[in-house]
């Protein structure tokens, strides 16, 4: 299963999640969450698909706590605008929101470089 509850996110970043959220509707930017806990199965399914560069149990959305609790260290997110969802990873709103992820101290996937870039990806 995926998740895109804020509670399946690690404790550690459900703060900086919400913070993310309301900076990016201040900057005018509507961001939805769409992925936080990810299965093993669907990791591999976004594995196989080419929307993630990680195997199961490599991604940050896999982790889960020390009861089995999903405790997920990232989350993906997408633009709306004019209540449609934006897929485009160019859209400026994209690189707006990763530079207002990375100020709150967020790795933001837009950056990586050598592999699959994924401009929806924050992690701790
Ligand atoms: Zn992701």
């Amino acid at each position: 299963m995926s998740s895109r509850s804020p509670e399946d996110l690690a404790p550690e970043l459900r703060e900086i999640h919400i913070q993310f959220i309301q900076e990016c509707k201040r900057h005018g930017l509507d961001i939805v969450t769409i992925c936080t806990y990810r299965s093993a199965a669907d990791q591999q399914k976004a594995y196989d698909a080419k929307l993630s560069n990680c195997k199961p149990g490599q991604s940050k959305h896999n982790l889960v706590n020390a009861q089995g609790k999903p405790a997920a260290q990232a989350f993906d997110v997408g633009v709306i605008r004019n209540g449609k969802y934006i897929g485009n990873g160019k859209d400026h709103d994209y690189i707006a929101a990763g530079k207002i992820g990375e100020e709150l101290g967020l790795k933001w996937a837009g950056r990586w470089t050598g592999k699959l870039k994924e401009v929806a990806h924050f992690e701790l």
